[in-house]
């Protein structure tokens, strides 16, 4: 029995659990699946601005190595905890593997707020982060990532502390890098460019277009605000976002770009004066829409949210933000969601795009960057609408897994067991 208290990582073992009966896994591969390879656990001092020595918590799990490097995006987040980090390794180990990277999952975290950390605060963070994992981490062997609350500036800080270390500059440990780092054209819009790729790939499969569609988007950050704005510009109406400080709705559609920049200066959507009237995150995720669309936390579509929804399509740029039991809701419901592992991918194949034109000391154009993403969006989505199609599985996620457990228990079978 699920329920919607569980933790993000019970749940992540559900939605496999539900897969393993349509994939080709043994008992014994599958329990090796649903566990992390390695955990590691930091305690991080950190001089604050107040000339006090502050210790932060930070994680890095490695989850699957089985297809190649592990491969996960580092968040800072109060509510961050190894439960959590092993939840979203596991969720980058699958997603991997549904894309055809050739890589495994990992993910990383650190215990902290950062709207009360200063630049140098934050800087500093960063760096002993990385000291602390950096005997973890390798071009060849981890390569974290920007995820919530981290961006091309830590990215930056982590590539430069783990160079410093080396003797010489590595970029390829790290991607999302600043363009002048080796970073990738298209890194930073990549997520919410998946998004949006995603969500017309779906449409499209319902005979739509996301011309005028309406849109409402939870959480409006990196993710939630590039998809926003790259919807737009297929023709939608994104006519509700919301965060943590509040959300703002206009039946006409709101002007994304403003939002936006908006949201860039002050960090937040409340505050923002342009023409809209204020809406509830609960509201939000009610709201009679085309396609709702959770950027934001885990966890956000319970069981309640799902029986009283009214939005025809859910397509997940958060990483799991729907409960097991919200699942079944939506089964009976007919309203199809997009599994988080597909439609929030775009951000880590782009990641790939950035690590190959590193380990190849070769520049791609934004033009390349973004033909490949959608490449490859496209066609795992055909992929996993044939799996939905002949395994006859109740969801979109339960055929998503199915070909990613499929692909992982293949690398597993290939290499043996050690020793
Ligand atoms: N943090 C992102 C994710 O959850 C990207 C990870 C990466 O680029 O390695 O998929």
């Amino acid at each position: 029995m699920t329920d919607d208290a569980a933790s993000t990582l019970e749940n992540m073992r559900t939605q496999m659990e539900r897969a393993q009966e349509y994939a080709q896994v043994t008992e014994n591969v599958f329990t090796r699946l649903l566990h992390p390879e390695r955990t590691l656990e930091v305690s991080l001092p950190v001089l604050r601005e107040s000339g006090e020595e502050e210790i932060f918590k930070g994680y890095r799990c490695q989850f699957s190595g089985a297809r190649g490097p592990y491969k996960g995006g580092v968040r800072y987040h109060p509510s961050v905890s190894m439960d959590e980090v092993i939840a979203l390794a596991g969720l980058m180990s699958s997603k991997t593997a549904l894309v055809s990277l050739p890589y495994g999952g990992a993910k990383g975290g650190v215990v902290c707020n950062p709207k009360e950390l200063t630049r140098n605060e934050m800087k500093r963070l960063t760096r002993r982060y990385t000291e602390g994992i950096r005997r973890m981490i390798g071009p060849k062997m981890d390569i974290p990532a920007p995820d919530m609350n981290t961006g091309p500036r830590e990215m930056a800080w982590m590539m430069d502390t783990f160079s410093v270390y080396e003797g010489h500059t590595i970029p390829e440990v790290v991607t999302g890098k600043p363009l002048e780092l080796g970073g990738t054209p298209g890194r930073v819009e990549a997520t919410g460019r998946g998004v949006a790729i995603i969500t017309e790939k779906i449409l499209e499969y319902y005979g739509r277009s996301p011309k005028n569609t309406t849109v409402a988007i939870q959480g409006f950050g990196n993710v939630g605000s590039w998809a926003g704005r790259l919807l737009a510009e297929r023709g939608a109406n994104v006519i509700a976002t919301s965060d943590v400080t509040g959300g703002i709705y206009n039946s006409d559609g709101l002007d994304t770009h403003d939002v936006a920049a908006h949201v860039e200066s002050s960090g937040q959507i409340a505050g923002y004066d342009g023409d809209v009237d204020p809406i509830s995150n609960d509201e939000l995720l009610r709201l009679d829409v085309d396609v709702l669309i959770p950027a934001a936390v885990s966890h956000s579509i319970t069981a309640d949210v799902a029986e009283e929804m009214q939005a025809d399509i859910v397509v997940e740029a958060a990483n799991g933000p729907t409960t097991p039991r919200a699942d079944d809701i939506l089964v009976e419901r007919d309203i199809p969601a997009v599994p988080d592992i597909l439609a929030n991918a775009g951000g880590v194949i782009v990641s790939y795009l950035e690590w190959v034109q590193n380990t190849q000391e070769y520049r791609w154009t934004l033009e390349e960057v973004n033909a490949d993403l959608e490449r490859r969006l496209a066609n795992t989505f055909d992929e996993m609408v044939e799996a939905y199609r002949s395994y006859e599985t109740p969801d979109l996620r339960t055929a998503a897994y199915t070909i990613s457990l499929d692909r992982q228990a293949t690398a597993h079978a290939y290499r043996g067991l050690f020793p």
